[in-house]
């Protein structure tokens, strides 16, 4: 298949997106994968807080290619397990994951806003500590990767493997979106995969130590995100319609090996 060409303005990667989207619902995570790589080259990473769907990712990248890049929001209140999988990460893949992280620290935040902003306004919280620093990390990039499935949120039951990611502008890859929790984790266990130890605890969804919990039974898989508020995502997922002026018509459906 002929290579595609590198979009350099949101134009040209909603018309790549127009290209592809249909044909790539088809197409396996690691076909997915390999198409990111080639059309995207150096300007696309994964994004990835290294949850079970993202060691899912990252072991498939790593036997695509070697130097495929990874980034992390580091919010400075993860859980120690998941630094701990962060460094076992790097040794095993033998890649640098690029840490990013909000411009104020903890005590800076707390200076500003006041003590425990998360329990007062979350939303705020994950604005300073995910979705500013995500913002400007996408930024450097034409496509981003991520690991999320259309059945963990109804955010997500909408999503598609390749789209046009308006809210950041640019083009979003999920290749794994149609998988239930079940593939990642026969995949997880069919290819040695490590993965963050606080799963084996009855925490199935993990972000930061002041807002996520263990998942008593019964209750559902992301019932310990954000425990007594109304949220279930830190905005990095919410989809912003496209402004009518903007929208790319499809053309025909091509691409893949
Ligand atoms: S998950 Fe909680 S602590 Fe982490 S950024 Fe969001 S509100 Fe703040």
């Amino acid at each position: 298949m002929k290579d595609l060409i590198q979009p350099s303005t949101p134009v040209d990667g909603q018309l790549q997106v127009a290209q592809v989207q249909a044909v790539a619902e088809a197409w396996s995570p690691q076909h997915v994968l390999s198409w990111a790589f080639r059309t995207f080259g150096k300007q696309v990473a994964i994004s990835s807080a290294f949850g079970a769907e993202g060691m899912v990712l990252i072991d498939m990248a790593s036997r695509i290619s070697k130097d495929f890049r990874l980034f992390s929001i580091d919010t400075e209140f993860l859980f120690a397990e998941t630094y701990n999988l962060m460094d076992r990460i790097e040794q095993k893949y033998g890649i640098t994951i690029e840490r990013v992280y909000s411009t104020l620290s903890p005590e800076e935040q707390q200076r500003v806003h006041g003590e425990a902003l998360w329990t007062s306004n979350p939303d705020l919280c994950c604005n300073l500590r995910k979705v500013e620093p995500l913002r400007r990390k996408l930024g450097e990039l034409s496509a981003w990767i991520t690991s999320i499935r259309r059945d963990q949120t109804s955010v997500r039951s909408g999503a598609k493997r390749i789209e046009w990611d308006a809210k950041f502008g640019l083009v979003k890859v999920n290749p794994i979106v149609d998988w239930t929790s079940k593939q990642v984790w026969r995949y997880i266990h069919d290819h040695d995969v490590p993965y963050n130890a606080l799963h084996d605890q009855d925490y199935p969804s993990i972000g930061c130590t002041h807002c996520t919990r263990a998942v008593r039974p019964g209750e559902d898989q992301r019932a310990g995100r954000w425990p007594g508020f109304n949220k279930t995502e830190c905005g990095l997922h919410i989809i912003e319609p496209l402004p009518a002026s903007s929208q790319v018509q499809a053309v025909t459906a091509e691409g893949g090996d």
